[in-house]
């Protein structure tokens, strides 16, 4: 028999992707995946409608969230998915508003330097973008502004738009303020939530001897596996985190990093191609959480 895969990082239109909730898992059980954990941005808006949706079409979903913590030394932000985020949980749902607001406020201030720079674009369009690619979205961000500069021909492409004016340190950027990578982890982590180290070695911006360091502080704060499998990697990549992981006893966690039509050339499940997630990690991630006595 074939081995049963899984993703384990996937983006909704409730955050920046481009499926709904229910179309995500319904491509997932397509995909012939026997689980996905969907982890938008900021939110977990989305769901209550992908648990409905695994419960009908016989998917596993694991709940679970991305959520961004500031960077140290010029890095703009480092990632962590939170998996098995508990439904109402105040601190949790407390940590994620307040990330929600300030991208609002972010927002605000990127339509204001972009008048700044002579471009003629309202929150009223950014309203209207929103309308168009997540119309019920909940964490809006940068793809949205990205996708309004598309439509008002200020960008041949969202590529572009990010390139030219929204990629960190851009004419049109504007830091948002996130917490620390302490108080991120260790609320998630103090909530009952199985808390990894998103794509640690992406784009490969943070050297191998700092990402030793930096993985040792975040497991002190709750951190307890690390993403070892990401559209993003290369053979190298996969096994520095392999590495990582060994050398501090942490579990694997992985998945494509899918948007839908947000990131093209990503698929659910197989990322840019070659991308196989075993179920086995899943399974340790479980049998380590039903260890500690936590739900899954
Ligand atoms: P934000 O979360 O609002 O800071 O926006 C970051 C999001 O924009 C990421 O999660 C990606 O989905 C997307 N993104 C980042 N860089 C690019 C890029 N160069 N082109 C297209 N999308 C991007
Ligand atoms: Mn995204
Ligand atoms: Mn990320
Ligand atoms: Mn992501």
């Amino acid at each position: 028999m074939r081995e049963r895969t899984i993703d384990l990082h996937t983006h909704t239109n409730i955050s920046d992707g481009s499926d709904s909730p229910a179309d995500l898992v319904e491509k997932a059980r397509s995909a012939g995946l026997s689980a996905v954990a969907l982890t938008d941005h900021d939110t977990v808006g989305g769901l209550p409608e992908a648990m409905e949706a695994g419960r009908k079409f016989g998917v596993d979903v694991v709940p679970g969230v991305e959520l961004a913590v500031q960077g140290v030394d010029g890095e703009e932000e480092f990632h962590i998915l939170g998996l098995y985020v508990p439904q109402g949980d105040k601190a949790v749902d407390g940590l994620l508003r307040e990330a929600r607001d300030n991208r609002d406020t972010r927002n605000r201030l990127t339509i204001e330097k972009l008048r700044g720079l002579g471009l003629d674009v309202t929150l009223d369009d950014v309203n209207e973008a929103i309308r168009t690619i997540s119309p019920k979205g909940m964490s809006i961000g940068r793809p949205h502004l990205a996708y309004m500069l598309f439509r008002k021909g200020y960008a041949d492409s969202i590529r572009q738009a990010f390139e030219i004016y929204l990629g960190y340190g851009r004419v049109g950027y504007v830091p948002r303020k996130l917490v620390t990578p302490k108080v991120g982890i260790s609320t998630m982590a103090g909530a009952g939530v199985t808390v990894g180290f998103a794509h640690p070695c992406l784009r490969k911006v943070i050297p191998a001897d700092r990402l030793d360091d930096m993985v040792s502080d975040f497991k002190s704060y709750g951190l307890t596996a690390i993403e070892a499998y990401h559209s993003s990697y290369d053979e190298e990549d996969v096994r520095l985190c392999l590495t990582l992981a060994a050398r501090h006893n942490l579990l694997l966690t992985g998945g494509s990093d899918y948007h839908g039509n947000g990131k093209p050339g990503v698929s659910l499940g197989a990322g840019k191609g070659n991308l196989h997630i075993p179920m086995r990690l899943l399974d340790e991630l479980k049998d380590a959480r039903k260890k500690a006595g936590l739900w899954i």
